[in-house]
């Protein structure tokens, strides 16, 4: 068992009436940590599984205080971050002490108990809707034993469950004590070449296809719902012999569904915020939305492989 999978994640959102990841109204758990590290992260501040300090330039009114205050004279307005991260000890009387709430703690600690408690007031929107609960990040099946404690509480209070998931996770410990709790996977075909997959997801897929693979039989079998995702990162997935290679991969597997995922360039904000060089700042065809036809395109090809659009 990995040392991470035994110890609770910290959570750093829980984000209520979402109705973009899963069918109906839905409470999102987003984990903080993640075994992938894709260069495209729309969550970059989930990357790292341990507590982090962010910056918000747009909203710091240099009043100056939070560099009174701090111990270690980590911050300047001469460093493009703000924050020196390197002498940095997360003391976070900085945070104490801003007016604009530019400052903040990325990640909090959170129980089973207390997750249940602050989503419950939500259950009546998941039973008018076909709603639930969706567990997101970052990667829960990183905090595997957490995660099944939570699915298990989430299914004792007849709540619809469903998993965001990068994939790359042990199988076994997976199907012993998580998939039991679920009735919905969403989980990330992102590039099908491995080592292009490692170049950019920072792991090999052989795990992830493989994890695939043997779950879309275990849950065909079962009635479960298993959707592979696709996010169009120009030039890296978005690309037609990627897409292909996907199509036929899912194909192979008589799978029937699949989504493709418009690429969304907020994330280079986002990673400003928690202090982590974006190589692709600049990089033109990183700085806007996808555009619908090139989403219609993929779809085409998915399609002609009797692949349709998830509906959910
Ligand atoms: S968390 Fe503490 S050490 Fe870090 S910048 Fe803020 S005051 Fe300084
Ligand atoms: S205390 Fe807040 S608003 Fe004031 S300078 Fe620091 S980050 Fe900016």
């Amino acid at each position: 068992m990995a040392k991470d999978e035994i110890r609770s994640p910290l959570i750093l959102e829980i984000k209520g009436n979402s109705l973009d990841d899963g069918p109906g109204i839905r409470s999102v758990v987003f984990y903080k940590g993640c075994p992938l590290s894709c260069v495209w992260c729309h969550n970059p501040e989930s990357k790292k599984a341990s507590v982090e300090i962010s910056f918000d330039a747009k909203t710091c009114i240099d009043c100056g205080s939070c560099r009174d205050v701090c111990p270690k004279d980590a911050l300047s307005r001469d460093n493009r971050f703000y924050i020196d991260r390197s002498n940095c000890d997360l003391c976070f009387l900085c945070i104490d002490t801003c007016p604009s709430g530019a400052l903040d703690r990325v990640g909090k600690a959170m129980s089973v108990d207390e997750i249940i408690k602050k989503i419950m007031p939500d259950k009546p929107f998941f039973d008018t809707s076909g709603g639930g609960v969706t567990l997101s990040g970052g990667e829960p099946t990183l905090f595997m034993d957490f995660t099944s404690a939570l699915l298990k509480s989430l299914k004792q209070n007849n709540i619809h469950t469903l998993l965001e998931t990068c994939g790359y996770f042990d199988l076994n410990k997976f199907m012993d004590i998580v998939y039991p709790y679920l009735d919905s996977i969403y989980f990330d075909i992102k590039i099908i070449d491995s080592i292009a997959h490692k170049k950019y997801c920072g792991v090999p897929n052989e795990k992830i296809l493989d994890n695939f693979t043997q779950l879309s039989e275990k849950t065909a079998n079962d009635g479960k719902i298993l959707i592979p995702r696709t996010p169009l990162i120009p030039d890296i997935t978005d690309t037609v012999s990627n897409i292909r290679e996907i199509a036929a991969f899912l194909k192979n597997l008589n799978i029937t569904e699949a989504t493709v995922l418009a690429y969304n360039p907020l994330w280079h904000e986002k990673s400003d915020k928690v202090g982590v060089e974006d190589p692709y700042k600049n990089n033109k065809t990183m700085t806007s939305f996808t555009d619908n036809s090139v989403t219609e395109r993929y779809k085409a090809i998915l399609r002609d492989a009797g692949i349709n659009e998830a509906k959910s």
